[in-house]
């Protein structure tokens, strides 16, 4: 334990790079996107200190270019869930004994590193195995991640920070425990900072985990682990197994020391794993920790005030920045007709000049969507609304995976504001727009906010003021990030804490202190200085 009160450097958020041309960071990572692009990786397991392969492989290729193979990961089984477990349970108490300061010297390095000598290579692992264009890619593996960690270290102090008052003669302590046994970490493929930070914030925290990623993230997973190791990681601490889910939840959710869930992902799997973690609970030593960040369904809302162009431009970029497959993109969007005919034109300007391919050609502001099954899903949506009468395909509408699972920004106009796709999450480039009669903006707002089970973001644009209050009052539970004139994605570490309520999650907001407490069960220690020697009060006494 340390022996004085260390101070975390003062975090502050990492800077977004341009990778304009004649930048060293575009020369570095174009340089990086090559070599990888000429290697052939054999990516193992991590379990305890041991590199597992098990000669079971499977292929991994880049979303926009799928006949390209960049190499192969080993899948693992029900016994390497297991293995992982034994892992984590014999790596935690040289782990939760090590001081803090400690813990967060090592997560300080990752970030570091992955600011410095790894920044090309997170990148470019995040580009070619997830699809994502430079800018897209630094923002999240670069940028979102170092701002993870750096933030944790910083928010983990806080907490400790957090302490009682005492009376005279006593001294009320509070000791943040981590939790009694392992933490499980399931990951998305959307974002390699979240699939970072999902294992390392109950790690800072003293916690070992169980880390089983999205098998069309593991490519970039590696480069996190590799940086998680030469910060210093002990083995053990994280685990990584490529385990298909509910083999994996099979084991971990059977496991008496299963102790808490780390999940971003879709809402239905979520709460598929609550409802196993129910019909398990005899068997854990104690109530697990179940948190959750899930699906979305997005909205704009535009008041009659409001800049069409603003709007359009928000829409533009909140809906189709990496293919709208952000939890938080922009899906649905509320238009009065008063400016509808504006906002349409700035948007066919931007869709015209919008190019879509590989991200490798860096002016490509759309590029492949991740893989085939999310790519036969959103085709079905679109053709489906080819169909139907209550919906019209204003722009785009096309898909190709000849070459890469592309897919059009699309953009529909639902005459009926019940329209399926302004009710489901599609995850991908599909953005609905609803008219609306500019004098019922207030109907509007109830529809917005009783027409989806989710909650993540949404935003309202407008030039009034009371326009702006009555739809922060109006749509208070129906988004945990709300945006007044802004596009509803792009929350940032240490400024906009991120999280949504109802179907979208249980709100502990990633990249805060809130998340932090999670991962720890605090004990309350009372001393007393000079204990009483006599059972009696004075109340007692004789008159
Ligand atoms: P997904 O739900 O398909 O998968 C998430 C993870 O769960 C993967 O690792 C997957 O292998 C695992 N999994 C699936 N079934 C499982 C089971 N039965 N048992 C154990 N694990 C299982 O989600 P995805 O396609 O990777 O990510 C997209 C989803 O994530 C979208 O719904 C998006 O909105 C959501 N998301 C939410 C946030 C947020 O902060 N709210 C952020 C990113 C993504």
């Amino acid at each position: 334990m340390p022996k004085g009160n260390y101070y975390i450097p003062t975090p502050s958020n990492e800077p977004v790079l341009t990778y304009a041309p004649g930048t060293p960071e575009r020369a570095a990572l174009k340089e990086a996107v090559a070599a990888a692009r000429k290697e052939q990786r054999d990516i193992p397991m991590y379990i305890g200190g041991e590199e597992v392969r098990t000669g079971n492989t499977l292929p991994m290729s880049p979303p926009y270019d799928h006949q390209h193979v960049l190499g192969h990961f080993h899948e693992g089984d029900a016994s390497h869930v297991n293995q992982a477990i034994d892992a984590a349970l014999a790596a935690k108490e040289d782990w939760e004994n090590l001081g803090w300061e400690h813990r967060a010297s090592i997560f300080l390095k990752a970030a570091d590193l992955i600011a410095g000598p790894y920044r090309a290579k997170i990148n470019a692992a995040t580009m070619l195995s997830q699809s994502k264009n430079a800018f897209q890619a630094e923002i999240d593996a670069a940028c979102e991640f170092i701002d993870f960690l750096r933030f944790n270290a910083s928010f983990m102090q806080e907490v400790y920070m957090e302490q009682p008052e005492s009376a005279p003669g006593i001294w009320n302590r509070l000791e943040y425990r981590p939790l009694e046994g392992f933490v499980f970490a399931i990951t998305p493929f959307n974002f390699t900072a979240i699939a970072g930070n999902l294992p390392a914030a109950p790690a800072l925290m003293g916690n070992t985990v169980v880390w089983k990623p999205s098998y069309t993230q593991i490519y970039s997973a590696q480069v996190i682990m590799e940086v998680f190791k030469e910060a210093g990681l002990p083995d053990g601490v994280i685990n990584l197994i490529y385990v298909d889910g509910p083999v994996a939840g099979d084991v971990v959710f059977k496991h008496n020391d299963f102790a808490g869930l780390h999940f971003t992902g879709s809402t239905g799997v979520f709460k598929h794993l609550w409802k196993t973690i129910g019909e398990n609970i005899d068997l854990y030593k104690t109530y697990p920790r179940i948190v959750g960040e899930t699906g979305g369904k997005d909205f704009v809302v535009a008041h009659k005030s409001a800049d069409a162009q603003e709007v359009a431009t928000g829409l533009i970029r909140g809906a189709f920045e990496f293919q709208g497959q952000k939890c938080s993109a922009a899906s649905r969007a509320y238009i009065p007709s008063n400016i509808w005919a504006d906002v349409k034109g700035h948007m066919a300007d931007a869709l015209k000049e919008i190019s879509m391919g590989s991200p490798e050609d860096f002016s490509n502001f759309v590029n492949a969507v991740i893989d085939k099954n999310a790519f036969n899903k959103i085709a079905k949506y679109i053709d489906q609304a080819k169909e139907d009468k209550d919906v019209d395909v204003i722009f785009g509408g096309n898909y190709d995976d000849s070459v890469g699972y592309f897919i059009e920004p699309t953009v529909l106009l639902a005459k009926d504001p019940k329209y399926t796709t302004m009710c489901e999450e599609i995850f991908g480039p599909v953005l609905t727009i609803y008219v609306y009669e500019p004098e019922e903006f207030e109907a509007t707002l109830e529809l917005v906010d009783s027409t989806s089970p989710y909650a993540l973001t949404g935003a309202v644009f407008s030039k009034d003021r009371y326009a702006i209050e009555l739809a922060a009052k109006k749509l208070k539970n129906s988004a945990g990030n709300f945006y007044i004139n802004d596009k509803p994605t792009g929350a940032v570490v240490g400024q906009q804490p991120f999280g949504g309520a109802r179907g979208s999650g249980t709100n502990d907001k990633a990249g805060a202190a809130m998340n932090l407490l999670r991962w720890v069960s605090a004990r309350t220690i009372k001393e007393t200085f000079v204990p009483p020697k006599s059972y009696r009060y004075p109340f007692l006494d004789k008159e």
